[in-house]
C-alpha cells in the first residue's frame, strides 16, 4: 500500500514554553491532520535544549542551528562560535533562523548583517539549507545570498510577503519561499504573487506559535493548522489539495535533502 501523503511544517517554533508544556498533545495532532514533519528553526542559545529534547522525543521533528536576527546583540560572535560547535556533536537540517529584522529593532543592523554572513558560510561548509527572515529587508536579505550564492547556497524565505520581482529573484537564486498563515488573510497580496510565482519552489510553514491562519487569527497557531495553507492555496491555483501536498511535499523533501 502506497504511504500516505505527509505534509511537512518547515518552520515551528514548538520549543516555545506555551506549546511546550504539551508538547505531546501538539505532536498527536499535527500527526492526526497529516503533518508528518515538523522542522524547528533555532533562536538562541536559550532554546537549544528544548528544542534539542523535543528532537529526541518525537522523531517526527527536527532541529536546525541558528541565531534568530531579533536575537543578534553585541555578544554575537561569542553566540555564534558557541552554536557553532553542535554542528560537530549531531546532525541539524538546517541553519537558521537568520537574516535581518528591521520592523523590531534597526540598531543592530550591522550586526545581524554580519551574523548573516557567517551563517550563510556554515550553510555552504555544512551543506545545509540556510534559513533566512527577512522581515521589512528582503531586498538586502535577496542581495546578500546573491553576492555569496556559487551555485552551493540554497535554503528558503521563511514567512515570504514580497512581490513578484523578488520572488523571481528569490527563484533565480536557487531559494524556496515559505508560506504560511499569511496568505489566508482577507487583504493578502499574496495570492496574486504565488500565481505569479507558481508552485515549483513553494514549501508550507506555519511560523507557529505566530500568524495563525483564518480561522484562528489571536490564537496559538500550530503544525496542525497546515492544512489551512493547503486548502487556501489549493483555492488560489484551482487544484486539489492532494495536488498542493505532494507538490509543496516534494518541494520541502528536496530543500532539506530528506
Ligand atoms: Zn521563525
Amino acid at each position: 500500500m502506497a504511504a500516505q501523503p505527509i505534509l511537512i511544517d518547515t518552520h515551528a517554533h514548538i520549543y516555545e514554553d506555551r506549546i511546550l508544556a504539551e508538547i505531546g498533545t501538539y505532536i498527536s495532532r499535527a500527526s492526526e491532520n497529516k503533518v508528518g514533519m515538523i522542522m524547528m528553526p533555532n533562536i538562541d542559545l536559550s532554546s537549544i535544549d528544548k528544542m534539542l529534547f523535543i528532537e529526541d522525543q518525537y522523531p517526527t521533528t527536527k532541529s536546525m542551528m541558528g541565531l534568530h536576527p531579533c536575537h543578534v546583540f553585541d555578544d554575537f560572535k561569542t553566540v555564534l562560535s558557541e552554536m557553532e560547535e553542535w554542528f560537530g556533536k549531531r546532525n541539524f537540517v538546517g541553519v537558521g533562523e537568520t537574516g535581518i529584522d528591521l520592523y523590531w529593532d534597526k540598531s543592530f543592523v550591522e550586526q545581524q548583517m554580519a551574523a548573516f554572513d557567517i551563517q550563510i558560510a556554515w550553510a555552504r561548509s555544512q551543506r545545509l539549507p540556510v534559513i533566512i527572515h527577512s522581515r521589512e529587508s528582503i531586498d538586502m536579505c535577496i542581495e546578500m545570498v546573491s553576492e555569496r550564492q556559487d551555485g552551493s547556497l540554497t535554503g528558503v524565505f521563511h514567512c515570504f510577503t514580497g512581490d513578484e520581482i523578488q520572488a523571481k529573484q528569490i527563484k533565480d537564486l536557487g531559494f524556496y519561499i515559505g508560506i504560511g498563515g499569511v496568505v489566508t488573510y482577507k487583504n493578502s497580496e499574496l495570492p496574486k504573487v504565488l500565481i505569479d510565482n507558481g508552485l515549483s519552489n513553494v514549501v508550507l510553514e506555519t511560523d507557529s506559535p505566530y500568524l495563525p491562519p483564518v480561522p484562528h487569527r489571536g490564537k496559538l497557531n500550530e503544525p496542525a493548522f497546515i492544512p489551512y495553507v493547503v486548502e487556501k492555496l489549493g483555492e488560489v491555483f484551482q487544484l486539489e489539495k492532494e495536488q498542493i501536498e505532494a507538490l509543496t511535499t516534494k518541494n520541502a523533501s528536496q530543500l532539506f535533502n530528506l
